[in-house]
């Protein structure tokens, strides 16, 4: 009766077991004013390739907008961020100084007297409060995803770690995260977690095979 009424009104159970669970999102873009990429979108995406597929124990996968992270990407199998690399034009700054105010990681330093501006992508987060700030227009920014894996939030707690620079296709993410549930489907014990996996073979592998995916 409920099953029957479900499907009447385009809905489906999750899934349970050692397979790749219901896909979790934060609203995104759409809704959010903080939100760099479609995070409802993207679920969508990921349901239809990914929901349900078997793998050696549950496998999580969760996408948050932005780097206020309300989804917590590092604590799933697989979490996705919205991310900005920002590239500064020189040419529009007037170097008031906003962009250095707005960023809380001290990856820009302005200095308005003699007119110059440094940007230090070690300590950039990729957030893109600088691009969105900016009165001038004088950051650019190209939204992509930051991917990580083996996060774990129950019983044991671990932080997921990022698995590849930013990626910025779709076609690209994908790829990274076929790979990832190959790998896992390769090395992974029944029952165990992909961070669990990682920890106990090296993470090193994953990391070398993903970047070769993305070089290819
Ligand atoms: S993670 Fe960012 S985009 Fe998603 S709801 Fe939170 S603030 Fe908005
Ligand atoms: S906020 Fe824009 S105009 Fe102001 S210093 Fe930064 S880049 Fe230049
Ligand atoms: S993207 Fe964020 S962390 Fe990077 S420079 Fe801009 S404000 Fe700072």
């Amino acid at each position: 009766m409920v099953k029957s009424e479900m499907q009447e009104a385009g809905l489906r159970p999750g899934f349970c077991g050692a397979r790749v669970r219901t896909i979790t999102a934060c609203q995104g873009c759409t809704v959010c004013q903080n939100g760099l990429i479609d995070s409802a979108d993207l679920a969508q995406e990921f349901d239809r390739l990914y929901c349900g597929k078997d793998v050696p124990h549950k496998f999580k996968i969760g996408i948050t907008g932005c780097h206020n992270n309300c989804l917590k990407a590092e604590e799933n199998d697989l979490g996705i961020k919205g991310a900005v690399k920002p590239v500064w034009i020189q040419e529009k700054c007037t170097y008031c100084g906003i962009c250095q105010e707005k960023c809380r990681h001290s990856a820009i330093r302005v200095d308005r007297d003699n007119k110059t501006l440094t940007y230090d992508e070690a300590s950039c987060v990729n957030c893109g409060k600088c691009v969105k700030a900016c009165p001038c227009q004088s950051w650019e920014g190209k939204a992509g995803f930051k991917v990580y894996v083996g996060g774990l939030f129950g019983n044991d707690i671990q932080t997921g770690r990022q698995a590849v620079p930013l990626v910025y296709s779709r076609e690209d993410l994908n790829k990274i995260i076929e790979a990832v549930m190959e790998y896992f489907r390769e090395h992974g014990k029944k029952g165990e977690r992909l961070g669990k996996t990682l920890n106990r073979i090296g993470w090193d592998g994953l990391f070398q095979k993903l970047d070769g995916i993305l070089k290819k």
